[in-house]
């Protein structure tokens, strides 16, 4: 963790080392000054006013010129300082989103987003705080104290001695603390990412939440997240007012070490007067680096908490990578092969003890589709039909068994080449907060207007859209929200139009709109399945009716496979389901 951390100061470098000068500079500067004052009234004890006259001018210019230089440092150090962190901090949240654009469904299917939000935004708010004291504070306070310290036993080793004694001590309360606040800090970044997950979780499910009246039930959950940040904040507030009080008390107890121990040193003659009072000035010089340390901590402990838990990602592996050897997939005809394809989801289920139940979502399954046909699977919900189509772009791999396209493997081809080769319409669109234009463009960056227009009329969008006052430029609102389900679907068909994939999967795409907008989807989905190799997931059935052919898919498997005609007459599954389904019993169980 330190090493990535140390990394993060390579490409800030030349900010690093002068910003390390300066602060040199400014703590040299710093422990100069007392040094001044010392020989200054050295002088006049020893030699009488009218010698230090003649010096006081040029020690006034020396004052004056070290000044204006711990001026600028001050101002470099606290400037420049602050911008390095900066950079690192925003350098760190690329990485972590970088990091999470790598991850498959099954990382995301483990992780809420609220969690991840936080770790990308709230989690690295302290980096760079931490990030720019941690250098300097630890050279300036180090220099000062190593210098206090010399000047110190130089003047008087025992009372030097004695007050060393006293801050060993209280470091090794303070050490003890310190541990503490680090388990504080980390225990706070869980509430808040506690917190902000309820809030996604309560917002983004927002119209559920309208609709089932669920208003009091999602206050009183966040009040319950809210609440234990609160109370993980005053634990924090705790341990960190004992921390501060312990520091100003060792502050008390160096003075009273001073007074008591310095005037007994004074009093019994092992101490010049005038040293005593010199030693009262310096030890401002001993003591304030330690409080700044002291204080210090609590912003390295925050930096640290955060920046562990981007570590804690950054260590993660992604679990679908490519391959070294793997080249773009080339595909020729479009012909799909599953061959004895097993999968099971990390951790669906547990039993009564807690152990994982391994019970395969897709079971040893064969299927193959011919280049440019249109395969219908069909069978009950959680039978495995939408998990067949998401091993197939490798949203998730395979556990055992293979599948092939065009005779490649997909976990031998580049994730790239393999997801540009397949266009993917789903029940649930997801529209991003952008225009009109911008959403259908995203199915293939850099396309022209015209393209982009050719696109939306072969999904039955362009006009609806140019009825709308800014036509193409319409902001659609956050996931889509002022357009209606049936244009939102036929806006993610124009996307796929203009990707233009040799392979299409149909999830479900229509099985939530109404009639009306059902055939003006259906119309373009079929459009868009024409000279492409096509799987369809459906409920209803009729939605399928153009179908080559059928499979029904039943606990991971294909049960049995033909044409609509075909499978009426073996009378099995799918026969049944038909008939229930226009016989109106259980129409909505498909
Ligand atoms: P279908 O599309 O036929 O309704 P699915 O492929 O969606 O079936 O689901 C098959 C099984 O896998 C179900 O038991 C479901 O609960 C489980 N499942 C689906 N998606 C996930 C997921 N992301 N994580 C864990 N289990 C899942």
């Amino acid at each position: 963790m330190f090493k990535r951390f140390i990394s993060y100061y390579g490409p800030q470098k030349g900010l690093f080392i002068a910003d390390t000068i300066c602060a040199l500079v400014y703590a040299g500067i710093d422990l100069a000054f007392p040094i001044l004052l010392r020989f200054l009234t050295g002088g006049f004890f020893a030699e009488g006013s009218s010698a230090i006259m003649d010096g006081l001018l040029y020690i006034a210019l020396g004052l004056v010129i070290m000044y204006a230089v711990r001026t600028a440092c001050v101002y470099f150090v606290s400037a420049q300082g602050h911008i390095m962190g900066a950079r690192m901090e925003s350098k760190m949240r690329e990485d972590l989103f970088d990091q999470y654009e790598r991850f498959s469904f099954a990382y995301f299917d483990a992780h809420s987003s609220g969690d991840m939000m936080s770790r990308v935004v709230n989690d690295l708010f302290d980096i760079c705080e931490g990030a720019h004291h941690l250098p300097e504070w630890i050279i300036i306070c180090s220099i000062k104290i190593i210098g206090a310290l010399v000047i110190l036993f130089t003047i008087s080793p025992a009372l030097a001695a004695a007050l060393t004694a006293v801050t060993v001590v209280f470091m090794g309360i303070m050490v003890r603390q310190n541990l503490h606040m680090r388990a504080v800090f980390a225990d706070n970044r869980k509430k808040i990412s506690g917190v902000n997950s309820q809030l996604q979780d309560s917002l983004g499910g927002i119209r559920v939440v309208k609709s089932f009246a669920g208003e009091d039930v999602e206050r009183e959950k966040f009040r319950v997240a809210n609440g234990r940040y609160l109370r993980s904040k005053e634990d924090q507030y705790h341990v960190m007012g004992g921390y501060q009080a312990t520091s100003a008390l060792m502050t008390g107890v160096h003075y009273l070490t001073i007074v008591v121990f310095g005037g007994y040193l004074v009093a019994t003659g092992r101490m010049a007067a005038l040293d005593l009072a010199t030693f009262a000035l310096y030890i401002s010089l001993f003591t304030s680096p330690i409080e700044t340390l002291v204080n210090s901590t609590e912003t390295f402990q925050k930096a640290i908490a955060g920046f562990r838990r981007m570590d804690e990602v950054m260590r993660t592996a992604p679990d679908i990578q490519d391959k070294k050897d793997a080249r773009p997939l080339v595909v020729t005809e479009g012909a799909i092969e599953y061959s004895s394809v097993c999968f099971t989801y990390p951790d669906t289920e547990t039993s009564d003890d807690g152990t994982a139940l391994e019970r395969p979502v897709i079971d040893h399954m064969n299927l193959s589709i011919r280049p440019g046909e249109t395969i219908a699977l069909v069978g009950p919900s959680g039978g495995g039909k939408s998990t067949t189509c998401s091993l197939l772009p490798r949203f998730y791999d395979v556990a055992s068994g293979s599948i092939t396209i065009d005779g490649q493997d997909v976990r031998d081809v580049t994730q790239d080449s393999l997801r540009r080769a397949i266009g993917l319409v789903q029940q649930d669109v997801y529209l991003f907060d952008g225009t009109l234009r911008d959403n259908i463009a995203y199915g293939r960056p850099g396309a022209t207007d015209e393209e982009i227009e050719h696109a939306a009329r072969q999904a039955n969008i362009h006009e609806f859209i140019s009825s709308l006052p800014e036509g193409y430029d319409t902001v659609v609102g956050e996931r889509g929200s002022r357009l209606s389900g049936g244009q939102k679907q036929r806006v993610a068909i124009a996307r796929v139009f203009l990707k233009n994939p040799a392979i299409l999967i149909l999830d479900e795409a229509t099985s939530a709109l109404d009639n009306e907008s059902e055939e003006a989807v259906q119309e373009s989905l079929e459009r868009l399945a024409q000279d492409r190799t096509t799987i369809i997931i459906a409920h209803r059935l009729s939605t399928i009716k153009n179908a080559d052919e059928i499979a029904t898919v039943e606990r991971g498997k294909v049960m049995e496979r033909g044409t609509h005609e075909e499978l009426l007459a073996r009378g099995g599954t799918y026969a049944r389901y038909y008939r229930m389904q226009f016989e109106g019993a259980r129409s909505h169980e498909l």
